[in-house]
């Protein structure tokens, strides 16, 4: 291919365009090029690494991880309890957003020929895209357009005017509020109720239903709801906000209190709080990209109903809102354009992987494929095994105390796990081997023959497959 075409005005004519550069944009235009000579370029409109780097992921890890080293060696025999730096807590975060400068990602990103520009794209025409940067560069892609926008926040109409926190606020939260309401029950309502408790705000978590971590086995909720009431969070379930009003609201800042005292109507009661964090959801950001431009709208994204040359993934698509899973799209994607543009094979690909996710909340919740009653629906017969998660010597070992269950779900008829669920210390290090077992598609007779070391959390597996019937546990004849 010859290399990057520079034209009147600067337009460029490469392989493949990528709009945003979140870790997803990134993987998907690295796997595009890597080890041809196709070209790419990423147009990113904020900082190369996307909301994962600077408002997600990162900085809310880099928060949690504090709490949980404070919370083991507080319930450890022969250790004295550490005390939590609250200061620190926000260098260590500052440390791990690279206090908002992208410049290592986009060196990352030159060294492996990716060409960044900086500024909004959007679509113009078939395979052409618009930058909106002094140029206004217009670029055209031989090969492919990836749309890797990721998403924002929902916050509702209720809200609106009273400039509430998003989870960007709570991930670079600079002034702690001393009351803090979390409208949400799901991963980041849990988790930013953990790091602003753990940073001394008092939290209540406003659930609209009747749990916490819907869409996860039922006894994950109730860990982590007890977890969250150990640490002095308040959870009131069945309540929603009807109205929110707020003194002087202005924009003070990214973590900073956004103006006065917020009064909120609930249908339980009334509340005066000092901040709002609306954790209510995500959807894909697709606005502005000119999809008019090209015959489609957003729902044509999220049913793939797309041209060839256009692509959409990550959380812009629709898909599962998880970094590593987007990341894992993107490979895909990427390696499937550069086969199709240089005429190699199709690269080999496992039919519907299972999505594991963790929650860092107090205990971690670690989860992969499908649920019990997730099988269920989806009429899979299946044979579930559940323990407690101190049933062996290594979990004993990591605390005085330790809550949490472990349970797999098993297709009876091929004999192979479907889904896996880990709730206790450190369970997220327990979740890879059950990803495997599960994308392997080991049926539980091997299973059996991976010996866990002992004493580790691992052994956790001989006691689940124990609890199975023993026809799930013989070879058949
Ligand atoms: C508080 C929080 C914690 C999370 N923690 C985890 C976690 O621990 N693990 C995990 O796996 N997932 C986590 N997630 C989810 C994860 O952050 C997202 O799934 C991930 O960031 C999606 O990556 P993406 O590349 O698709 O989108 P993004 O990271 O949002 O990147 C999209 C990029 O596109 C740019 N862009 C958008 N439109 C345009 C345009 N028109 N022109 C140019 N540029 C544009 C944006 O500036 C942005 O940089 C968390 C989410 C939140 C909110």
């Amino acid at each position: 291919m010859p290399d990057t075409q520079q034209a009147d005005r600067q337009d460029l004519t490469v392989d493949v365009v990528v709009i945003g550069g979140g870790a997803v944009g990134e993987n998907a235009a690295q796997y595009a090029i890597e080890g041809s000579d196709l070209t790419a370029v990423i147009v990113e409109g904020h900082l190369l690494g996307g909301e994962c780097s600077y408002y997600a992921c990162m900085p809310s890890k880099a928060l949690l991880r504090p709490l949980d080293v404070a919370g083991t060696s507080a319930d450890v025999d022969g250790v004295s309890p550490a005390r939590l730096d609250h200061g620190g807590m926000l260098q260590r975060r500052d440390a791990f957003v690279s206090h908002y400068d992208d410049s290592s990602q986009v060196e990352w990103a030159e060294s492996t020929g990716i060409q960044v520009l900086r500024g909004h794209a959007h679509l113009t025409g078939e395979r052409t895209v618009r930058v909106d940067d002094a140029a206004s560069r217009t670029i055209t892609a031989r090969h492919a357009v990836i749309l890797a926008t990721g998403s924002e926040p929902t916050v509702p109409a209720e809200f609106e005017g009273a400039h509430v926190w998003t989870s960007a606020d709570a991930t670079g939260v600079v002034e702690v509020p001393e009351r803090l309401v979390i409208v949400g029950g799901g991963v980041v309502a849990c988790e930013a109720a953990t790091w602003l408790a753990g940073l001394g705000a008092h939290v209540t978590l406003l659930v609209r239903g009747s749990a916490l971590l819907t869409g996860n086995e039922p006894f994950a909720g109730h860990s982590v709801l007890d977890g969250m009431k150990t640490h002095g969070v308040d959870v009131m379930f069945n309540t929603s906000v009807t109205a929110c009003r707020r003194d002087n609201p202005e924009h003070t800042g990214l973590g900073k209190i956004h103006g006065g005292a917020v009064h909120l109507e609930t249908t339980s009661g009334e509340l005066d709080v000092d901040e709002v964090l609306a954790a209510t959801g995500r959807a894909p950001r697709l606005d502005d990209l000119g999809l008019d431009a090209v015959g489609l709208t957003p729902e044509n994204i999220i049913d793939r109903d797309l041209p060839s040359w256009l692509h959409a993934v990550g959380d812009a698509s629709g898909d599962v809102p998880l970094t590593h899973w987007g990341k894992y799209r993107a490979r895909v994607l990427g390696a499937r354009i550069r086969a199709v543009a240089t005429g190699d094979p199709e690269p080999f690909e496992v039919q519907s992987p299972p999505v594991p996710q963790v929650i860092f909340t107090e205990p971690q919740v670690a989860q992969v494929g499908l649920t019990q009653v997730a099988a269920d629906e989806q009429g899979i017969d299946v044979v579930t095994a559940q323990v407690a998660y101190n049933a062996v010597a290594g979990s004993a070992l990591l605390r005085n105390d330790v809550p949490g269950q472990a349970k797999i779900v098993v297709d009876r008829e091929s004999r192979c796990l479907v889904g896996a669920t880990f709730v206790g210390p450190e369970a997220g290090e327990q979740l890879h081997a059950a990803t495997v077992a599960i994308t392997g598609r080991i049926p539980v007779p091997v299973l059996r023959h991976a010996v866990p070391s002992y004493p580790t959390v691992s052994e956790l597996w001989l006691r689940l497959l124990e609890s199975l019937p023993e026809e799930m546990r013989r070879p058949r004849d």
